[in-house]
């Protein structure tokens, strides 16, 4: 499209709803992000019989990157979640404590299926989508069919039950919060998972200043009201402790300087140090940082028990003893488990023992057929490079002399790696620079260019190339990469239907026709209070401090869904920076 054309086209938006004009004004503003074109109304010209039905479960980070990045009209789409927005999770922490609304951070299923956020081409066309508030309850993949439920707490009393029939059908539930069946902690605990669920906090840290404000009450039950503990020393509870601690210290104090020296914010971690997943020079920032800021780090301590007024903790560097902690609120943060109706679907399709639903590098999920799962719910299962060693020699051995050459493995070695990407990992955390170092690794000390391979000298210089395979962390980098590979898979299925070979031919008979999904790793950020975080970028690149907390602000505005939440946590931000944080219990 040219650019002549994307004006006439964004004026014309400007004539259908004025509106739109000061929106854009304002975000002009904002570093980031690209613009929100509507897409043409042209509805789709297929006929309705031919259209392939497409249900998706979620309205997570993997489901709207799936719906907004759909654009092939000979798909008609229903969506089925108990949520009928999106929510912009990593703010979360920030709306717990008044940073950022919670409105700031959702947007309307019904606006992002409805417009094309993706790009400004003309040649998008749109894709009929409808949306169903309610939880599926059931799966029959056998039967193609899914149960819902739907779930309306209120006088509409909603607890319609319907089934939907599918052609293919997509799974993006994201996940539970896992309690690891600690006794107390659904009852006495908050989480951190959804939009409600940090309206609550905020609602009951303001309450716990209110209560303790209350007169007649002891100095030790005030300690005891104003003592937060966190359990989960992950990037969820660091960031809310910083969080927290911003809070209380920026505008808490203030409005309440009789009690000010009683709070106190204890961070609970089973494990020896906070942020373990991130870089050691991190974990030890953040620990350092925490300790001056009078964050109360406990590591090896692990969470036994919850009452509504004590935590118990076993205290693992203390030869297992014993300890009881009281406290005002307690936040649990430590991980993720999987949904009751995904643990019956697993076992209706022999995956009872896995922790996750698992997938194939395509998505799809293993043990059925047109069933595709994708972020926190799933997890795939890496092809072994042993396990097709036989395919990958025959693949490589151009010239069926029974050896192999480097420079016959070097030709297939791009298809190679695409298929197994561990083979890629394992030459750079081992600073080889390309496969002829590996096979002179295997074949000893001769020249590179006469090195060749029987299958058996192959399998023993790939033999430790496995034990590089990861899981993919469950965020919403890799939920969001995963929706958007999944909907360019759908949009170009007729394309490969007329021409089925795809790239690699490793598997032969049944092998899917697209290329598998590889995650591209972009960065992690952890934020950690008094305007500074942590970032560990692609290349194992850290930068800690002021300038990261500027990149996390223009990455997270660039990252919103659209253009009006972006508006919106922006001035938010502009809106704290002036006046403080609201510290209303509304
Ligand atoms: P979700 O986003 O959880 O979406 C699941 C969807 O499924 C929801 O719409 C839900 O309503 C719906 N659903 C649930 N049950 C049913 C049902 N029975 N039937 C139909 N639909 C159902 N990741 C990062 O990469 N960076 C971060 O900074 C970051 N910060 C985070 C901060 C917090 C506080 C939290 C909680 C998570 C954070 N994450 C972050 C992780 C990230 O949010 C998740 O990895 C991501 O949301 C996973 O996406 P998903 O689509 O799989 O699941």
């Amino acid at each position: 499209m040219t650019s002549f054309a994307f004006f006439q086209r964004l004026s014309k938006s400007f004539q259908d709803h004025p509106s739109h004009l000061k929106l854009i004004l304002l975000c002009t503003t904002v570093t980031g992000g690209g613009l929100l074109a509507y897409s043409d109304a042209a509805s789709s010209e297929v006929p309705v019989t031919e259209k392939k039905k497409v249900v998706v479960l979620g309205t997570g980070w993997a489901g709207t990157s799936f719906l907004k990045n759909l654009n092939n009209p000979r798909y008609e789409v229903q969506v089925v979640s108990p949520r009928n927005y999106f929510a912009f999770t990593p703010l979360l922490p920030s709306v717990t404590c008044g940073t950022v609304e919670a409105r700031s951070i959702v947007e309307p299923v019904r606006n992002i299926a409805k417009k094309d956020f993706s790009s400004f081409s003309s040649e998008q066309k749109e894709v009929d989508v409808l949306f169903s508030e309610a939880e599926c309850v059931k799966i029959d993949a056998e039967n193609r069919k899914i149960y819902c439920r739907s779930n309306m707490n209120n006088n509409l009393n909603g607890k319609e039950e319907f089934v939907v029939d599918y052609d293919y059908l997509i799974i993006a539930v994201g996940a539970n919060v896992n309690t690891f069946n600690t006794p107390g902690v659904v009852e006495n605990c908050h989480f951190l998972k959804e939009v409600e669920d940090a309206q609550k906090i905020r609602r009951t840290v303001i309450d716990c200043f209110e209560r303790a404000n209350l007169p007649n009450l002891s100095e030790e039950e005030k300690k005891r009201i104003l003592h937060f503990a966190i359990v989960g020393g992950g990037p969820t509870g660091v960031e809310f402790a910083a969080s927290l601690h911003d809070f209380v210290n920026e505008d808490m104090i203030r409005l309440y300087p009789g009690i000010k020296d009683l709070v106190k914010i204890t961070l609970l971690e089973a494990g020896d140090h906070i942020l373990s997943m991130f870089d050691k020079r991190i974990t030890a920032f953040a620990e350092d940082k925490f300790q001056r800021d009078g964050i109360d780090v406990k590591t090896g301590s692990m969470v036994v028990k919850v009452t509504d007024k004590e935590i118990s903790t076993k205290e693992l560097k203390n030869g297992g003893e014993i300890k009881t902690i009281p406290y005002g609120m307690a936040v649990w943060s430590t991980g993720i488990g999987t949904r009751p109706f995904i643990k019956d679907f697993m076992a209706q399709i022999g995956q009872a023992s896995r922790r996750a639903l698992a997938t194939d590098e395509w998505l799809r999920v293993e043990g059925c057929n047109n069933v595709y799962a994708l972020g926190d719910c799933a997890t795939i299962n890496q092809r072994k490079v042993m396990e097709d060693i036989a395919a990958i020699f025959k693949k490589a051995d151009k010239n069926n002399s029974g050896t192999l050459t480097v420079k016959e493995f070097q030709e297939a070695m791009n298809d190679i790696c695409e298929r197994y990407p561990q083979l890629e990992l394992y030459l750079k955390n081992n600073q080889m620079r390309g496969i002829a170092d590996l096979l002179k690794e295997a074949k000893g000390d001769v020249k590179k260019e006469s090195i060749e391979l029987n299958i058996e000298e192959l399998k023993t210089a790939l033999s430790k190339v496995d034990s590089q395979m990861k899981f993919l962390p469950a965020t919403a980098q890799v939920a969001s990469q995963q929706g958007t590979y999944l909907a360019k898979c759908f949009n170009r299925m007729e394309e490969c239907e007329k021409n089925p070979e795809g790239p690699l031919r490793f598997r032969g008979e049944g092998r899917h026709r697209f290329k598998p999904f590889r995650y591209k790793h972009l960065g992690q950020f952890a934020p950690l209070g008094g305007e500074q975080t942590a970032a560990q970028l692609p290349g194992d690149w850290v930068s800690i401090g002021h300038s990261s907390q500027w990149l996390w602000y223009s990455v997270y505005a660039s990252k919103q869904v659209s253009w009006r939440t972006r508006a919106l946590v922006v001035t938010d931000w502009t809106r704290r920076f002036i006046f403080g944080r609201d510290s209303s219990r509304i």
